[in-house]
């Protein structure tokens, strides 16, 4: 087995006792030598079958991450990745397929709650 416990045995019957040869010794040890790196190999084709299930779950749940576009809930503009705000307009003719969340961007952050939203602000600028 491909962690080193004995799996089975390779069993050669015959009616008469044999004196096998060193090459036949060596060629049944190669066989077993093959039979388990055989072995390990399927094993190691499922763990990277498991794998490979789990990195496209992963890469799913990603790509549905990216789906989700933070918009600003008051003038509706939608935030890049790059932290640019854009007109909605603009981002559903790019993606059409995205799912919109609610945010604020810097403007309406700014002018809805009197806070620069460069995180700026000190409670002591308040009064
Ligand atoms: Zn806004």
């Amino acid at each position: 087995m491909p962690d080193g416990q004995v799996f089975g045995t390779i069993c050669v019957l015959d009616r008469k006792a044999n004196a096998y040869s060193q090459t036949y010794e060596a060629l049944v040890a190669q066989f077993k030598d093959l039979v388990e790196s055989h072995l390990k190999l399927l094993h190691l084709n499922r763990a990277l079958e498991f794998k490979n299930q789990e990195m496209q779950t992963y890469l799913d749940e990603i790509n549905t991450l990216r789906g989700i576009v933070p918009m600003c809930a008051l003038c509706k503009k939608i935030r890049d990745d790059k932290g640019a705000w854009h007109p909605v307009e603009h981002y559903l003719y790019r993606h059409p397929q995205a799912d919109i969340s609610h945010t604020y961007c810097a403007e309406c952050f700014e002018k809805h709650f009197g806070i620069p939203a460069d995180g700026s602000y000190k409670a002591d600028d308040a009064g």
